[in-house]
């Protein structure tokens, strides 16, 4: 899973940090930092949840890639 950072929309609320401060990261105002967020499997729970409770809507979760790489392996799992 990947986190899309809008970081123009941040208001520096803080609250995504809040919730996983070892995935967002923020500078000395408490605003977002810019860059798409990598997270791995064993932190999507937190970090989805750092991510909804942004009231800005600064952080996008992107589950694309995972869905692209799910339909790749079953393609290959079943020969098409
Ligand atoms: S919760 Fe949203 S507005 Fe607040 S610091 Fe995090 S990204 Fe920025």
């Amino acid at each position: 899973m990947r986190i899309i950072v809008h970081n123009a929309k941040c208001q520096g609320h803080a609250r995504c940090w809040a919730q996983a401060p070892d995935i967002f990261d923020l500078n000395d105002e408490g605003y977002i930092l810019p860059g798409d967020i990598d997270v791995e499997e064993k932190d999507e729970l937190l970090a989805s949840r750092g991510a909804r409770s942004c009231p800005e809507r600064a952080l996008e979760i992107d589950r694309t890639s995972d869905a692209l790489l799910d339909r790749l392996l079953f393609n290959q799992h079943c020969g098409g």
